[in-house]
C-alpha cells in the first residue's frame, strides 16, 4: 500500500468512531480493505466486531501484533476536513492510526513471506467495556495462539520519530469507580425529615482523600480521582440520592486492593453516620501492562539501531491498557509512538502527526522480518 493510500484509510477510519463492541462500519472497512490484499498467505476470522488475521511464515513460531478498533464519546473539536462523522463519538485516542499501522504491515507480509507466522489482532471495546479479556475467555485464537506479542500507541508529547518503551511495568492497573448514594429527600426547610445525600456524598469526598495520603506506601504511588459528582434535583429539594463517578490507578495488584477495601470501610462508617445506602459499583478493570524484560529489551536494541528513529526510555504511567489482559497471557511489548501533538490523548483536539504512521510501519516491518523464534 501506498502512503496516500495508508492516509486515506486513516481518514476513513477516523469518520467513523465506534464505541466498545459495536465497531461494525469499522469492523467491515477493515475486512474490505485486507479483501484486497494479497491473499494466498492469509487466513481471516471475525468474533463479534474483531477481526484476527494469520499470515503464514516460514517457521512454526507465531508473532501476534493487536490494533484497537474503538472511539470514545467526545465531540470532536479539531476542525479536520474529515473529522468525525459520528456525532459524539471521536477517535480521540489514535486507535485509528493503530489500525492503519497494522493494515499497512499485514499488507507488507501478505505479498512477503514473514520468517515467523504473524497474528494480527484487531480487537475492540478497549475504552470499555474492554475487549483483550473476552478474547482470551472465549479462547477465540484457538489454535492460532502466539509465542509473542506487540502493540503500540500513539504518544502525543513524543515528536514524530521517536519510540518509547521500558522493560517491566509500563502501564497501571486501574479500575473504574461509580458511587451511588441513596438517603431519603424532602424539603429543604425540614431537613430533620430528611436525609441529605449532598452532605453525606461531601463527607465521603474529602475521607476518600486520605487513601493515597495516609494508606499507600508512598513509594507504590495510586490515584483515586473522582471525575463526576452528581446529586439533587432542585435547590429548594434536599437531595435522597448523590452519585460519584471516578477511577483508580495503581502500580501494584495489592495497592488496587488497598484502595478499594479502605474506600469500602468509608463508605461502610458514611452509611452508619448518616444512615444511607451506599454501593460501589468498580466497572471495567484492567490488569497493568507488563513488557517481557527479555523481549522488551531486544526491541530497545533493536530500535537504537534504526536510523531515524530516536528511542526514548519510556517512564511508568498511569494511564490503563486493556493491552495487560494479553501481556499476561503471552510474553510480549507495548510500546509508545511520537506523533507530537499539542494535545493529549483523550481531548477532543487530539491532532497527531500522519507521518508517524510511515515510520511504525517501516520500523516494524524490520523488526518482524529481522524477528526470529526465541
Ligand atoms: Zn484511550
Ligand atoms: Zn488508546
Amino acid at each position: 500500500m501506498k502512503m496516500n493510500d495508508l492516509i486515506h484509510i486513516r481518514r476513513a477510519f477516523h469518520q467513523i468512531p465506534e464505541l466498545g463492541f459495536n465497531e461494525f462500519k469499522t469492523q467491515q472497512l477493515l475486512l474490505d480493505t485486507i479483501s484486497n490484499m494479497e491473499q494466498t498467505r492469509l487466513q481471516i476470522k471475525t468474533w463479534k466486531t474483531a477481526v484476527f488475521v494469520r499470515v503464514e511464515g516460514r517457521q512454526d513460531y507465531t508473532i501476534a501484533y493487536r490494533a484497537d478498533m474503538d472511539g470514545l464519546p467526545i465531540t470532536e473539536e479539531t476542525g479536520y476536513s474529515f473529522a468525525s462523522k459520528h456525532e459524539g463519538a471521536m477517535h480521540a485516542c489514535g486507535h485509528d492510526f493503530h489500525m492503519t499501522i497494522a493494515l499497512g504491515l499485514l499488507d507488507h507480509f501478505a505479498s512477503h513471506e514473514p520468517e515467523c507466522h504473524l497474528l494480527f489482532i484487531f480487537q475492540p471495546a478497549e475504552e470499555g467495556p474492554g475487549g483483550a479479556k473476552p478474547i482470551i475467555e472465549a479462547d477465540v485464537l484457538g489454535a492460532w495462539q502466539p509465542d509473542e506479542i506487540y502493540a503500540l500507541h500513539i504518544d502525543p508529547n513524543l515528536p514524530v520519530g521517536s519510540i518509547a518503551t521500558k522493560p517491566g511495568l509500563l502501564f497501571a492497573n486501574t479500575s473504574e469507580l461509580f458511587i451511588d448514594f441513596q438517603g431519603k429527600g424532602g424539603h429543604a426547610a425540614y431537613p430533620h425529615t430528611a436525609n441529605d445525600m449532598v452532605v453525606a456524598c461531601a463527607h465521603f469526598v474529602t475521607q476518600v482523600q486520605t487513601v493515597v495520603a495516609r494508606n499507600i506506601d508512598p513509594l507504590d504511588s495510586a490515584v483515586v480521582t473522582l471525575g463526576v459528582i452528581a446529586g439533587g434535583t432542585k435547590q429548594n429539594v434536599i437531595a435522597a440520592t448523590a452519585r460519584l463517578e471516578g477511577t483508580i490507578r495503581t502500580l501494584s495488584m495489592a495497592s488496587m486492593e488497598v484502595v478499594k477495601s479502605r474506600l469500602e470501610a468509608i463508605a461502610a462508617g458514611i452509611e452508619a453516620s448518616f444512615a444511607c445506602k451506599i454501593a460501589i459499583d468498580y466497572g471495567s478493570n484492567y490488569c497493568e501492562v507488563y513488557n517481557d524484560p527479555e523481549l522488551a529489551e531486544a526491541f530497545a536494541a533493536f530500535s537504537k539501531t534504526r536510523k531515524g528513529i530516536t528511542f526514548v526510555e519510556a517512564e511508568e504511567a498511569m494511564t490503563g491498557e486493556d493491552f495487560g489482559y494479553f501481556l499476561k497471557q503471552y510474553p510480549g511489548v507495548m510500546f509508545w509512538l511520537g506523533v507530537d501533538s499539542p494535545y493529549g490523548l483523550h481531548d477532543s483536539r487530539l491532532q497527531p502527526s500522519e507521518e508517524a504512521i510511515g515510520i511504525a510501519i517501516e520500523h516494524m516491518v524490520a523488526f518482524l522480518s529481522a524477528k526470529k523464534p526465541r
